[in-house]
């Protein structure tokens, strides 16, 4: 198999380099040798991979690190997702620690040290993809880290030099009592080691009193050393992401990898986000041009604005109407009536101003006109939130978007309100999880809140699964289980059908 450094561009060019561009064109190869299986990527790899080993190895990290946002998007507990990554992990990025009597330990460490650096130069571009990639990677960490054993994550502490002191076991002995009183910590004790550093490092255990403090120092038991050690990783990598963003724009040149870099970068969507129209129709509903008014109750607060916006200024701009577009197809609008429900909204121009600069627009949103892909895969997929969240954020006069996201918290309010949402509760809730930038986390609290007899129905009889209920990560899946809960009482089990999402 022809091998290709991923860091070197070919011969010619890197003749031409200019001294500027060293870092990418002249790499010193480094033999590495992983002592761990953490690790804090500090070092970036240089041996050769081939093109195809740098592709696959990226796709697998990136499917573990989906997997891992889909299950922080259903805020589930450290503990549920250890469970639900094991096989994930053990398929796509096994590592096995030093205790393993494998022969696989370089080869796993190797790929995983690859892939991490891959996906760096991946996501490095836009503050929003570091931001992702930063808290995705903190997660896979944090997970491998409280996986390790005691001997294990003891050596890789005092490897990744935390400028911290040990203390020693005289040290211990001299202190018994007070440190007994933080943690029952007794004399001989294999599993607690303590390390001290300077109190202003660790103020959240300071003020917890988790941590003994003596002249300025906090001594910190190996128990609470792990949370020091994963924003020490995160501390470390936003540096990194940071002067990765900085050296991207010398990467152009290499025309092998800015394209699959960039299709790693745009396939960042949690893989259940994407939706096709065939899991979203609702049975039994009234999918028409002159029923998306009443339809719209329905609807979450990113189109409620959409449809809204539409109304009062009889038109929106070009991101809104894909945005709303797609939406409408997603929900089962086929394309007839979405021509029919434009024709009307722009009731201020005419038949022919439509015809020419719309017209297309719709039609080639449902692969009636366009390229051959385009038409084959039957035009393009509703958006899912995080597409919405992260791309295209609305300009002056655009109500694309996500409110939760893109409006200001007091306009972010009136709408809420505007839409009949006026518990202060709520309001306070969606509040505290917009500053926290846990944007589902706000909309699927309206939504508990607007549906929550419903969902408390459903649950009683069992009408639902929980998995029916998980926390919603897309604007269609958030129409089809508004209008099932809302309808549940009419079903009579036959016209409305709730099928597993
Ligand atoms: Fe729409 Fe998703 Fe934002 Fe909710 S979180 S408003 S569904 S984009």
């Amino acid at each position: 198999m022809l091998r290709q450094d991923f860091n070197r561009p070919d011969i010619k060019r890197r003749a031409l380099a200019d001294h500027r561009k060293k870092q990418f064109a002249d790499p010193t190869y480094q033999a590495t040798e992983y002592h761990h299986r953490l690790n804090f990527y500090a070092t970036p790899p240089t041996a050769d991979i081939t093109l195809e080993q740098f592709e696959q190895w990226a796709i697998d990290r990136l499917k573990v690190l989906a997997e891992l946002e889909a299950c922080s998007f259903r805020n589930k507990s450290l503990a549920e997702t250890a469970s639900h990554m094991k096989p994930l992990l053990e398929k796509y990025l096994l590592l096995q620690p030093n205790t393993s009597s494998s022969s696989k330990l370089f080869e796993e460490r190797q790929k995983d040290h690859y892939s991490h650096f891959i996906l760096r130069l991946a996501f490095a571009s836009t503050e929003d993809l570091r931001r992702r990639f930063s808290r995705v990677e903190t997660m896979l960490f944090r997970l491998r880290l409280n996986d390790e054993g005691y001997r294990e994550k003891d050596a890789f502490i005092k490897d990744i030099n935390l400028d911290c002191e040990q203390v020693t076991e005289d040290e211990c002995n001299k202190y018994r009592d007070e440190l007994a009183a933080i943690t029952g910590f007794k004399k001989g004790s294999e599993e607690e080691t303590w390390i001290k550093v300077d109190w202003e490092r660790v103020p959240d255990l300071v003020e917890s009193r988790r941590v003994f403090m003596r002249a300025g120092k906090a001594y910190v038991p190996s128990k609470e050393q792990s949370s020091m050690v994963v924003a020490e990783f995160t501390k470390r990598l936003d540096r990194a992401l940071e002067l990765t963003a900085r050296a991207l724009p010398r990467l152009d040149e290499d025309d092998r990898l800015t394209p699959i870099l960039d299709h790693l970068s745009k396939n960042f969507i949690t893989p259940d986000a994407s939706y096709t129209s065939s899991t979203s129709s609702v049975a039994g509903a009234d999918i028409s041009a002159r029923n998306i008014d009443s339809l719209s109750a329905h609807f979450p607060l990113c189109m409620q604005n959409l449809h809204r916006s539409l109304r009062r200024d009889a038109h929106l701009k070009h991101f809104g109407r894909l945005q709303y577009t797609l939406f409408l197809k997603g929900i089962g609008l086929n394309l007839e009536e979405c021509l029919i429900f434009w024709r009307s909204a722009f009731h201020k121009i005419t038949d022919d101003t439509f015809n020419k600069e719309y017209r297309y627009n719709v039609r080639h949103s449902y692969g009636d006109v366009g390229g051959d892909s385009n038409r084959r895969g039957g035009g393009y997929s509703p958006f899912s939130c995080q597409k919405i969240l992260t791309e295209h954020p609305p300009g002056p006069g655009e109500a694309h978007g996500c409110p939760y996201r893109h409006f200001s918290l007091e306009n972010l309010t009136a709408l809420l309100q505007g839409v009949g949402i006026t518990d202060r509760s709520v309001l306070n809730g969606v509040k505290e999880d917009k500053e926290s930038q846990k944007f589902h986390m706000a909309c699927n609290r309206v939504f508990e809140h607007v549906h929550k007899n419903e969902i408390k129905k459903a649950k009683e009889e069992s009408i639902m699964t929980s998995a029916q209920l998980e926390t919603i990560v897309h604007p269609n899946e958030y129409f089809k289980r508004s209008y099932l809960l809302k309808n549940l009482g009419k079903a009579n089990g036959d016209d409305i059908k709730m099928e597993d999402s």
